[in-house]
């Protein structure tokens, strides 16, 4: 790589190849081969600088999306390799955060790099990671409709082909958490309670769940994925919410028309998108 040039992101200084956009968004965007040569920026130097620019992008897309009000709500993803998950930090703005804000960690929850707190539900989504080895990340939100589902203890049918096309099934929802789950480890037990509820459901063609009387989580193939999850699935709880207020005794899709859409985006036969 030839001459690089100083980018100054928010105050912070970071060093980029010529010829690249100076909008910081772009810069975050720079193809992952670039991008290791592209960040190289002394004190401020982001250890895993792909992993924790995606999961800032998460951050932001549930933001933009309008799931999320103040600094509720965080997304996470994991470099399977190299053991480290990359998470929101807690309480800070989502205007001043920046991919240096996010925190990593590995497995356990040891902070690796970052100077800021986790966020405070990061025991869940380690949870998540160590019982979904196929995730590569996990999205939280109190996004109101699908949190009114949770609140109610309810699952979400699949009354229709939009709910089909991403969840092959209702939206499941947690148990309850006793006195003793919430008062000791109550983070990880949430996450615990997801994992039990998960033991006969596959996550891969179920990519999210209703922690009853809380919220929902979602997951995906990386953190920007679970953050994709969680728009679709607020959009699915809204629309759920409409169907059984005009119709109380909906019965929901078939099982022919459930499959039917849902194995046109996913698994072997997809014929879905550009291929
Ligand atoms: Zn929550």
């Amino acid at each position: 790589m030839s001459a690089e040039f100083k980018l100054v992101y928010q105050e912070k200084v970071y060093s980029a190849l010529p010829g690249q956009p100076l909008e910081s968004c772009d810069f975050f965007r720079l193809p992952p081969e670039l991008h290791e040569s592209a960040v190289g920026c002394g004190e401020d130097c982001m250890e895993f600088p792909r992993l924790q620019a995606e999961v800032l992008e998460a951050n932001l897309e549930i933001v933009r999306r309008g799931l999320v009000l103040y600094t509720f709500g965080n997304a996470s993803g994991i470099d399977r390799e190299a053991g480290r998950v990359a998470i929101k930090p807690s309480g800070v703005d989502y205007e001043r955060m920046t991919p240096a804000d996010i925190v990593v960690c590995d497995l356990d929850g040891k902070i690796v790099a970052g100077n800021l707190k986790p966020s405070s539900d990061l025991e869940t989504h380690l949870e998540l990671y160590r019982a979904f080895p196929e995730i590569g990340g996990v999205v939280h939100t109190h996004s109101e409709f699908a949190t009114a589902w949770a609140q109610s203890g309810r699952e979400i049918p699949a009354f229709g082909t939009t709910h089909a096309d991403y969840f092959h099934g209702p939206v499941p929802v947690t148990e309850t958490l006793n006195a003793e789950e919430i008062q000791s480890a109550y983070v990880r037990n949430t996450g615990k309670a997801i994992v039990r509820r998960f033991v006969a459901l596959d996550p891969a063609a179920v990519p999210g769940v209703l922690v009853a009387g809380h919220a929902p989580f979602t997951w995906g193939k990386t953190a920007l994925d679970a953050a994709r999850h969680a728009v679709i699935l607020e959009s699915i709880a809204r629309m759920a919410f409409y169907t059984t207020t005009l119709r109380r005794d909906n019965a929901g899709v078939s099982q022919a028309l459930l499959d039917k859409h849902y194995f046109r985006k996913h698994g072997a036969d997809a014929t879905y998108g550009q291929k």
